[in-house]
């Protein structure tokens, strides 16, 4: 592999004319004196190369995440990223950008609070603005068993540094005035897992970021470019078939979510893997009063309120396994249906727009992560419902199997050989619903 160390502003020879500081306050305002400002594109587009030493399927935001970590902290930077659409365009740009990191399992737990770790200063490393909002996330017990539940998770939490505990309706009250907690609901409220550091972030932002900052370093940025087969020889990767020509290499990493399974096909690979679509909405905007993410895993709704003062509302996948990424009219009238339940207040509040996304789910609610039996081909999917807020941990930890050649400790327990092995991890009360 061609390694090298370099900084993206250090004049390297395959480094954009722009700069990354090229989004500086200095900047805007130099811009905005000009008559006709002259903003680079935040990325480049390439000719396919032959050969480049890793090849990541996916430009979302493991794809991208794993090729700025490749070349931001290993040199590894003759790396291309493709997609068969744009940047963006699949889970990455469609999710509800809730972060957190209160899972059930202590594998979990570790893993989703480095990524929250990562999340927290990725602002200032990709010099843009993720707007990452820690406004805190509730998640609604309306039964004993699910109150159980809820304290099992902040033990697990707690013993593991991570701010987590259960509180009860009075302070989800003062937390959340909008949210009826009386005894009138069918499924009244009993209580509530809070998680201070939760919270939301511009998704997009989020692609954009690591997409200009991976160009920076050299790595090449390939959309509408789809992989149409995987070459192997005697049981290891030799190259990729696209429709824009074949590349040879000897890395391929699978970061196609929804679209795994087909990807894996290619090679053979077998994994657990269903895909549901998941739908989601949002509203008008409306004055801003709600400040935490509110989830109900018994009503299968979730609602968080954007800076700009749309409510953004998601629910469980949909009943049917398939690629379709069409919304429909029942899930909205279920997921109105709901949120009136919790907050009766918004019976008035108009719905802007619907939309739905691949899910690719397991069957342990975790992801499936590392090497496979065919030499070079590594996964990182399985992401389901909640692969938005794992991005940048994912992205760190697949850059480092692929420089040591080894799983890393924080994704040993998300192998593809443990469902073999009958070792799950099983999130399903902690990931479902509450994204
Ligand atoms: C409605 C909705 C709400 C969600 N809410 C949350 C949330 O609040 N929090 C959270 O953590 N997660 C959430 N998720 C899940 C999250 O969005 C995904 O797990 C995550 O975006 C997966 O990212 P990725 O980069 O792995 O894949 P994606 O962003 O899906 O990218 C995969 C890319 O692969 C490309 N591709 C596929 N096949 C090929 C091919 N043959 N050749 C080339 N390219 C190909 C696609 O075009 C696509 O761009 C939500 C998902 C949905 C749909």
């Amino acid at each position: 592999m061609t390694r090298r160390r370099m900084r993206p502003d250090s004049g390297a020879a395959d480094k954009p004319s722009g700069r990354v500081s090229g989004y500086s306050a200095a900047a805007l305002v130099r811009q905005g004196l000009r008559r006709a400002p002259d903003w680079k594109p935040a990325w480049r587009s390439h000719d396919l190369a032959e050969s480049y030493d890793v090849v990541i399927v996916g430009g979302g935001i493991h794809g991208l995440a794993t090729a700025y970590y490749l070349a931001s902290r290993h040199g590894i930077t003759n790396v291309a990223v493709l997609d068969m659409g744009y940047l963006g365009g699949g889970g990455s740009g469609r999710n509800t950008a809730i972060a957190r990191s209160n899972y059930l399992t202590p594998e979990g737990v570790a893993f989703y609070d480095r990524s929250v770790k990562l999340y927290e200063r990725l602002s200032a490393e990709l010099n843009f603005n993720i707007m990452f909002s820690q406004r805190g996330h509730l998640t609604l017990a309306h039964s004993d068993a699910s109150l159980r539940t809820m304290r099992w998770r902040a033990e697990v939490n707690k013993l593991q540094g991570v701010d987590s505990e259960v509180i009860g309706p009075d302070e989800i009250k003062k937390m959340a005035p909008a949210l009826d907690v009386s005894d009138e609901p069918r499924y009244p409220i009993l209580g509530a897992l809070h998680h201070p550091p939760g919270g939301i972030i511009r998704h997009d932002a989020v692609v954009w970021g690591y997409a200009r900052a991976a160009d920076l370093y050299g790595v090449h940025l390939h959309q509408r470019t789809e992989v149409l087969g995987i070459d192997t020889e005697q049981g290891r990767v030799t190259g990729v078939r696209t429709s824009r020509g074949r590349i040879a290499t000897g890395t391929v990493v699978n970061c196609t979510a929804g679209w795994s399974s087909l990807i894996n096909d290619m090679v053979g690979v077998r994994t657990p893997i269903v895909t549901y679509p998941l739908q989601a909405a949002v509203t008008e905007p409306v004055k801003p009063f709600l400040d935490p993410v509110v989830v109900s895993g018994t009503l299968h709704v979730y609602v968080s309120q954007t800076a700009r003062g749309e409510l953004v509302f998601g629910a469980s996948v949909d009943p049917f396994a398939q690629y379709s990424m069409r919304g429909s009219l029942d899930f909205i009238e279920g997921l109105a249906g709901h949120v009136l339940e919790l907050m009766p207040g918004l019976s008035k509040a108009r719905l802007l727009r619907q939309w739905a996304g691949l899910c690719d789910m397991t069957p342990d609610y975790s992801p499936i992560m590392g090497p496979t039996e065919v030499d070079g081909f590594h996964v990182d999917i399985g992401w389901g419902t909640y692969g938005f807020k794992a991005g940048p941990v994912a992205g760190e930890q697949m850059a480092l199997l692929i420089n040591d050649g080894k799983p890393p400790v924080l994704i040993e327990p998300f192998g593809v050989d443990r469902f073999l092995a009958g070792q799950l991890v099983g999130e399903k009360g902690a990931a479902s619903v509450g994204h």
